[in-house]
């Protein structure tokens, strides 16, 4: 790394707003950032489809696994008190780390797509009747958009869409305007996985409260890069996923109030979520047990707890800080690209913009920008990034996508510039 480098690193990673040392980008507590992509050091740009995860993560999944590991739930013996025992502190440092008022509001899920059905299946099916309406936005993912979808076939109720305006902002006055006594519940992404753009939640629950609704958030790219407090801002439900946070995979959160989840039936039947059972009737256990039937992701709780402290440790205001100051580097850089557009940016509203941007480059497919750029070790996404009805309203078939983690650097950034650089020469 060249002095000059260095030194605009810091003065990007500057953190005086937020207190404490500069922030330098761990990159070396990722092993997987270490290894070369066709020749050249790997650029991971893609950590709003994944995260890669830290040692501390892989290190905990490994020792859990190596020295406490049983069922949970079940066992008498020692290692199954010691693995329920370490499951069970897993939930509540999940529940401390989003603010819940217990970890029995936690539940362990599969993903934030598992989570968004869960409500749908089983708040929906039971306080959603005909000619009851949803609200979502244009900025959804296809996870917060067909369960609903789902939920109207079974039930009748009515889907209805609140705009965005070009910049990619809600249009709050629409969805205001929207609202009404048939409104029973709210679904929204916290932060868009296309565009960045932050949803305020706190005036939208605000808003969904005072007509009796509830608001579901859809958190996945909210909880790894900025500080969320569910409680405080006003939320009923709030899912995500832990290998969006740096955690494993096959394992996420649902978060709901507690008085919600005691009125709501299980979603799935099974083991684990019963407390007793014959053949006349069943049992069920109280949230969050009723509602994790089965053997649950036991190894994968004890990594996204580990997550969980490790974005705490880092400071989740400074990541924030951090990730915002490349979104705005990397802006600049991308503007000295001929032909390349930023889809849906600008306006007021940059300032509050989390680490994602989209773009297309005249008379390329985004597949294309990102086949060239993975053949310098360069990882970003292409495609409608599981958002068609939005690739539909900004009038674009597909983008290619950048996305900020807390390991990239100015450097990652300059590579990005340069990668496009070359594709503009490959393509004329
Ligand atoms: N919502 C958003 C905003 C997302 O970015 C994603 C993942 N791309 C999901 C939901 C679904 O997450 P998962 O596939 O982990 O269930």
């Amino acid at each position: 790394m060249q002095a000059s480098e260095t030194s605009k690193t810091r003065e990007l990673s500057g953190t005086a707003a937020v207190g404490g040392p500069p922030y330098r980008a761990p990159r070396e507590e990722f092993p997987i950032l270490s290894r070369p992509v066709n020749g050249r050091p790997l650029v991971w740009l893609d950590t709003a489809a994944t995260a890669q995860k830290p040692r501390r993560v892989l290190d905990a999944m490994r020792s859990f696994s190596e020295t406490r590991y049983a069922n949970v739930h079940r066992g008498v013996h020692t290692l199954g008190y010691a693995a329920t025992q370490a499951y069970e502190e897993a939930r509540l440092r999940v529940a401390q780390f989003i603010g819940a008022s217990g970890a029995d509001e936690v539940i362990f899920v599969r993903g934030a797509t598992e989570a968004i059905n869960l409500v749908a299946a089983s708040f929906g099916r039971s306080f959603i009747s005909s000619g009851d309406e949803i609200i979502v936005t244009e900025l959804e993912h296809h996870s917060n958009i067909v369960p609903w979808q789902l939920l109207r076939e079974s039930t009748g109720a009515v889907l209805k869409v609140a705009p965005i305006a070009d910049d990619g902002t809600l249009d709050l006055v629409q969805l205001e305007a929207m609202l009404g006594s048939r409104t029973r519940l709210v679904a929204v992404t916290h932060v868009s996985n296309v565009l960045g753009t932050v949803l305020p939640i706190a005036t939208i629950a605000r808003m969904a409260h005072a007509v009796g609704a509830h608001l579901l958030v859809d958190g996945c790219q909210a909880v790894p890069h900025r500080f969320v407090d569910v409680q405080a801002i006003g939320a009923d439900f709030y899912a995500f996923s832990a290998h969006k946070m740096y955690g494993p995979t096959g394992i996420g959160v649902l978060w709901g109030r507690r008085e919600l989840l005691a009125a709501m039936p299980p979603y799935q039947g099974g083991g684990e979520m019963i407390a007793s059972v014959t053949f006349e009737q069943t049992t069920l256990k109280h949230p969050p047990h009723r509602f994790e039937a089965g053997t649950p992701p036991i190894i994968e709780a004890n990594g996204l707890a580990a997550a969980c402290d490790y974005l705490t440790d880092l400071g989740l205001a400074r990541i924030c800080g951090h990730e915002a100051a490349l979104r705005a580097y990397a802006l600049e850089g991308l503007a000295t690209v001929p032909g390349l557009r930023v889809i849906g940016a600008g306006g007021n509203h940059e300032d509050g913009r989390a680490g994602i941007i989209s773009f297309t480059m005249d008379g390329v497919h985004p597949h294309d920008v990102a086949t060239v750029l993975d053949g310098s070790g360069i990882a970003i996404r292409a495609g409608h990034h599981c958002a068609q009805p939005l690739m539909q309203r900004l009038s674009v078939p597909a983008t290619a996508r950048v996305s900020f983690g807390l390991y990239n650097t100015t450097e990652d950034v300059d590579a990005l510039v340069a990668g496009l650089g070359e594709v503009g020469e490959v393509f004329g």
